[in-house]
């Protein structure tokens, strides 16, 4: 995502990250801190966009800013060698929470408002949760599988501006499409990373030995 964002997002991403180390920051409370204030965003705000439709925008905004918040916290680690095990643990798995309550959020914002939109809410909730699923199984079974047309922050971004598109007043059908999109895309994307561990398997079909802690 930072790649395609352009330089003034990769600045802000940079400036966060170099504050944060510069305050001493833990990088697991930038985790925690950023994913609680996504998930209040969420699930606060999005559930009201079908009485208010601009509460999809202010939702938008909190998670957004909170997303880059969570975003920096590999870099933080990295910079102040404070990287370990439980961090990238509690990181992944806070990003579920995150992608549940977002797309979670919008379903139940939209289930009275308009419901194609909810339902293409909670496909791109599940599907979605297939892809860091792929990842990790692969990753348990030896095989890296990082590769795919849609990963996280991807998807995450590509909703987050049809949300904020239409809290402004675009067309709700401007998420309705995004939304199927990326359902569809997190489909394609497992497919891809089932492909990597076919291939990886063709080339050594062994079970890894068990790493214990
Ligand atoms: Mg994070």
């Amino acid at each position: 995502m930072v790649k395609w964002m352009g330089p003034p997002f990769m600045a802000t991403y940079r400036g966060i990250a170099k504050l944060m180390v510069k305050l001493n920051v833990h990088p697991n409370v930038v985790t925690i801190a950023g994913s609680a204030g996504a998930l209040f965003g969420a699930l606060w705000f999005f559930p009201r966009a079908g009485t208010n439709i601009y509460s999809l925008f202010v939702g938008t905004m909190v998670v957004w800013w909170c997303a880059l918040l969570d975003l920096t916290d590999g870099m933080i680690a990295r910079a102040t060698g404070k990287s370990s095990r439980f961090g990238a643990f509690l990181d992944s798995t806070l990003d579920r929470f995150v992608d549940a309550a977002v797309f979670g959020g919008i379903a139940w914002g939209m289930i009275d408002y308009h419901r194609v939109t909810a339902l293409a809410a909670l496909l791109c909730m599940s599907l979605g949760s297939f892809v860091p699923y792929a990842r990790a199984r692969a990753e348990g079974l030896g095989i890296d599988s990082k590769s795919g047309i849609a990963t996280r922050a991807d998807r995450l971004t590509i909703g987050l501006i049809a949300s904020g598109l239409v809290g402004l007043g675009a067309t709700v059908l401007v998420l309705t499409y995004t939304l199927f999109f990326l359902s569809a895309a997190a489909l394609i994307t497992v497919i891809q990373r089932g492909w990597d561990v076919w291939k990886a398997n063709k080339l050594n079909p062994a079970l890894p030995t068990k790493v214990s802690a």
